[in-house]
């Protein structure tokens, strides 16, 4: 089999004080990879920065003056993490063979990567990288993401357990994911629907080598309302059946009233009254606003405005270069 042309895709985002580090990281392995014949020459190391508002994109020329291999992609603004990959992946897919997408933030182990590698010679077009423990995750962070996925899986969005986006991605994978037009981006949940074969590879998760992480609980609650919404309609279902529940549960009410009427023990029950009114005023806007979540996703779709749009890159540059040479 040819050797593989394999582009790293990091997503960077106000990451100054972690990229002089961790991007030679990057650099080094893929040179590690090259060395043992295992990827193309041609490869790279694709910086996206996400409108960072620090010195990120100074650090990535930085990066990409010392060594070809490292190349940079700037978006116009700060479109969150989710976009700022896909921007990555699908400028990657024109260039690349395989794709293997990484944090900035040296969290993942870089280690993993070979095996993923070897997982896409032998047949894989999606490789999951996925956490083997979470031991140096705080407390917090730990209880929260199992939270996570307990939700996520209680509303029906399938994704892969403990398995952020660190992943491998062939070319036709992506070409795959380059269909889906969504504008609510939940790429966990939506890469096990572009199908093909799949695999798993295990690694340990580090500590942030430096600076602080973007995903505090609320942006987590947020991703995980997101992946719900976007991927499920099973909330929509949920409520259908609790809606049916008291209807039910009202029919009797109705007949014991009834009953209670004809027998005459008729009471004043005003109060009773305003605690169904109360209740079924509440039961209705909840409903309301599951459905209006929904309907504020079918806005933003309908819309069609584009994920994410590119300010430079540094890949035409190069390419332009050598034309003009
Ligand atoms: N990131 C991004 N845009 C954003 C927020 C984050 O590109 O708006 C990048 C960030 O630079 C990092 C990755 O997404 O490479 C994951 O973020 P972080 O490490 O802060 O999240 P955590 O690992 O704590 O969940
Ligand atoms: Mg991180």
């Amino acid at each position: 089999m040819a050797k593989p042309i394999l582009y790293i895709v990091i997503p960077c985002y106000n990451e100054e004080t972690v990229l002089p580090i961790t991007g030679l990281m990057f650099l080094e392995k893929l040179h590690e990879l090259m060395q043992n014949g295992k990827i193309s020459d041609e490869s790279r190391v694709l910086f996206v920065n996400d409108g960072s508002k620090d010195g990120t994109w100074a650090q990535i020329l930085r990066l990409r003056e010392t060594d070809v291999h490292a190349q940079g992609l700037k978006l116009s603004r700060n479109r969150g993490h989710q976009n700022a990959l896909l921007a990555g992946l699908m400028t990657a897919k024109d260039y690349a063979d395989i794709t293997i997408s990484i944090d900035c933030d040296g969290q993942d182990d870089i280690n993993a990567m070979d095996e993923m590698i070897k997982e896409y010679q032998d047949g894989a077009e999606v490789v999951y990288g996925v956490r083997a423990s979470r031991e140096t995750d705080t407390f917090f962070k730990r209880t929260t993401a199992q939270g996570f996925y307990k939700i996520l899986e209680i509303f029906g969005a399938e994704v892969v357990y403990n398995h952020a986006d660190y992943r491998l991605m062939s070319k036709r994978a992506l070409e795959g994911l380059a269909r889906f037009k969504e504008v609510n981006l939940f790429l966990r949940g939506l890469i096990p629907l572009v199908g093909f074969k799949s695999s798993s590879v295990y690694y340990d998760r580090h500590e942030r080598i430096a600076g602080e992480s973007h995903y505090p609980l609320s942006k987590m609650l947020h991703l995980a309302f997101d992946g719900i919404t976007s991927l499920s309609v099973r909330p929509l279902k949920m409520i259908t059946g609790f809606g049916f529940l008291i209807s039910l549960i009202s029919l009797l009410a109705v007949l014991i009233v009834v009953v209670i009427k004809l027998f005459g023990y008729t009471v004043q029950g005003w109060t009773s009254l305003l605690c169904v009114i109360f209740l079924l005023g509440g039961i209705q806007i909840f409903c309301l606003g599951v459905i209006g979540e929904y309907i504020g996703k079918i806005y933003a779709e309908s819309k069609g405005r584009p994920r994410y749009i590119i300010d430079k890159n540094t890949l035409e540059e190069t390419e332009t270069d050598e034309k003009d040479s």
